[in-house]
């Protein structure tokens, strides 16, 4: 049983690669701050890694190492959040079975997120079976920890709609909940789900570097990473083209350069003054800029670096999966929890199990 009365929140990562800004900006920065006001569940997706990358498991087991050390170098504290390893938790598999049941093959083929990353990630016709399973495995990751809120970035928004609507189905079939029930009062009427919203991070969608058609992603190679040194940070953000060729040239205070200016110089008189001298061309180069934005965002990451190296000289890797065990306990015991009500109102009742 859980112990804490807290509203609770689940969010995580794949291991994909590491982590990156647009990561902190989308999603990470709030879960740090939350991690006192809401009971929070940060999850490894490394099931679903292995929809993309089923053929490189030694990679999917150290980038999940190497999240685990970002979301410590980031602020998350493994003592007030759960650390959730998916390959560890049954009931995960088992409750994507059930919600598979309850959403059409359209609802999960036409999710314009889905459709997205065919076209981008080069998956084209080639893609597995359980690619596009992962979207209602993500239904299962979630309601798994019954939830309030879920941080994440924009394009996660189609998957927590997906999630809401199997959790409404759910609740309206197997717990007599009537389907004029407001979101808000599902657990209230008597489901076993609440519907969970999406709590959208400061930036819904950073750009990745280059021309910043694409958002950031660790799979594009367009990403800086938390764990970048200062030398990358500045080598990336040089790679950021605008097309605009000299200082007094009139530049467009919207651009990608100026979002990453919005997203990450705090300081807003700062950023008025310069989106003005650069709208007016007014000797401004996208150099000096570049130059700024860097610094600020190695300001943002030097505590980062520090809290790292501190982790990698206590223990290193046999350290991180110590806390993932850790959190793996805790993680089933609110799991288990959820399987055991969702197969009661199943008719799936025969029998509790433990497990050991
Ligand atoms: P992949 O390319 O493997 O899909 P990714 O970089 O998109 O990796 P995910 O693990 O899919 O990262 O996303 C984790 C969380 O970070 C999600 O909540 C997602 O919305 C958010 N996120 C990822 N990229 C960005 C971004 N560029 N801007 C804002 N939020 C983002
Ligand atoms: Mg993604």
């Amino acid at each position: 049983m859980t112990t804490t009365t807290k509203p609770r929140i689940l969010t995580g990562d794949t291991p994909t690669g590491r982590l990156h800004l647009g990561h902190w900006v989308g999603s990470v920065e709030r879960r740090v701050a939350l991690q006192d006001e809401y009971d929070c569940y940060f999850l490894l997706a490394n099931m679903h890694a292995f929809t993309t990358r089923f053929d490189k498991p030694q990679d999917i087991r150290q980038d999940t190492l190497e999240i685990v050390k970002d979301w410590l170098a980031a602020g998350i504290d493994p003592n007030r959040s759960t650390i959730v390893l998916q390959t560890e938790i049954p009931a995960i598999a088992e409750l994507t079975w059930y919600f598979a049941m309850l959403l059409s093959f359209n609802d999960v083929m036409g999710n314009p997120t889905l459709v997205h990353e065919l076209e981008t990630k080069g998956l084209a016709d080639k893609y597995s079976f359980g690619f596009p399973l992962y979207t209602v495995g993500q239904c299962a990751d979630i309601l798994a920890f019954r939830p309030e809120l879920v941080p994440v970035g924009e394009d996660q928004e189609p998957h927590i709609e997906m999630c809401r609507k199997a959790a409404r189905k759910f609740n309206q079939l197997y717990c007599d909940v009537s389907s004029r029930t407001e979101d808000a009062d599902y657990v209230k009427a008597g489901g076993v789900f609440p519907i969970p919203k999406a709590l959208l991070g400061r930036v819904k969608r950073l750009p990745g570097v280059g021309d910043g058609k694409q958002k950031m992603s660790k799979s594009l190679g367009n990403a800086i990473f938390l764990s970048d040194t200062p030398k990358d940070v500045q080598k990336k953000i040089n790679k950021i083209t605008t097309g605009r060729q000299s200082p007094t040239e009139p530049g467009d205070p919207t651009n990608i350069l100026f979002q990453f200016v919005e997203a990450f110089i705090l300081d807003e008189a700062r950023v008025a003054e310069l989106k003005d001298r650069y709208a007016r061309g007014d000797n401004l180069g996208d150099g000096h800029v570049k130059q700024e934005l860097a610094e600020a965002i190695n300001a943002l990451l030097e505590p980062m670096r520090t809290r790292r190296a501190e982790y990698e000289k206590s223990g290193g890797d046999d350290a991180i999966i110590d806390i993932i065990k850790a959190g793996v306990k805790k993680a089933n015991a609110t799991a288990e929890e959820t399987l055991h009500l969702a197969k009661r109102a199943m008719k799936l009742d025969f029998g509790r199990r433990t497990l050991a």
